[in-house]
């Protein structure tokens, strides 16, 4: 579960105006969200925010079960291990193959070799990269990287994934494929998904909550219909 309380964000060098103004939401475990609006309206602070990576002005944040204001210090890298993070730069290690991408991550905490062996090679099923599965990154297209990424947020079963600006660096094909790979997890895994893009097109496509920024305020929450039936469905 994701909720902040009238959370606002005041940059000391952007005079008086507010990168996140009053803001209140709520998003409960196994929704699917959109978070859209125009470049500075917000999104990455509000993303900010809830991985705590930024504290706000005023207001309270509440992620996973944890408040973000009075978490212990020891207690923030299992608090992080809770979201997997997805960027539209992929962020892979260039010198390690597919499988090895996705391990590192668990290779961090005290899980075994053979849960992660097992783990490993079940998240690279479940994005279809099976048979590239030895290949290095600089041998895969865009979309096939982002499928790595997504292997590898999904790999130490967080409940909760962001998911910046996917698409971005991606065919505008393919970028339909990332969706639906994110709202299958969804459903599948129940994990809850947080979309920041500003593809209105993909949107338009799905459907389903969208919560729209302008200037630091949130002036829409809401469902959208979308073109395949607006409950975010895959079918
Ligand atoms: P978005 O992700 O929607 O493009 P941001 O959250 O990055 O929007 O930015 C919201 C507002 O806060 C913008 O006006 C931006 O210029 C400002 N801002 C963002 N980060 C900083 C920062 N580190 N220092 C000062 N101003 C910032």
């Amino acid at each position: 579960m994701v909720e902040l309380k009238n959370v606002t964000v005041h940059y000391r060098d952007i005079g008086g105006v507010d990168a996140l103004n009053n803001a209140s939401l709520r998003i409960d475990d196994g929704e699917f969200v959109f978070i859209v609006g125009e470049s500075g309206a917000g999104k990455s602070t509000l993303l900010k925010l809830i991985t705590k990576e930024l504290t706000p002005t005023s207001g309270r944040v509440f992620v996973n079960g944890y408040n973000l204001g009075k978490i212990k210090k020891r207690k923030i890298p299992y608090f992080r291990r809770s979201i997997g993070m997805i960027f539209q730069d992929f962020r892979l290690i260039d010198d390690m193959n597919v499988y090895d991408n996705v391990a590192f991550v668990l290779r961090v905490t005290n899980k075994t070799r053979r849960y992660i062996r097992k783990r490993v090679l079940d998240v690279i099923d479940m994005v279809k990269l099976t048979d590239r599965k030895k290949a290095y990154p600089n041998k895969l297209s865009g979309g096939e990287k982002q499928r790595v990424a997504i292997a590898r947020a999904m790999a130490s079963e967080p409940a909760l994934i962001i998911a910046d600006e996917p698409t971005a660096n991606i065919d505008p094909k393919l970028s339909y494929d990332i969706v639906k790979l994110l709202m299958q997890i969804n459903k599948e895994l129940k994990t809850t998904v947080i979309m920041v893009t500003h593809e209105h097109s993909l949107v338009e496509y799905f459907g389903g909550r969208t919560i729209r920024l302008k200037d630091g305020e949130i002036i829409f929450d809401g469902y959208l219909e979308g073109v395949v039936g607006g409950d975010n469905s895959d079918e």
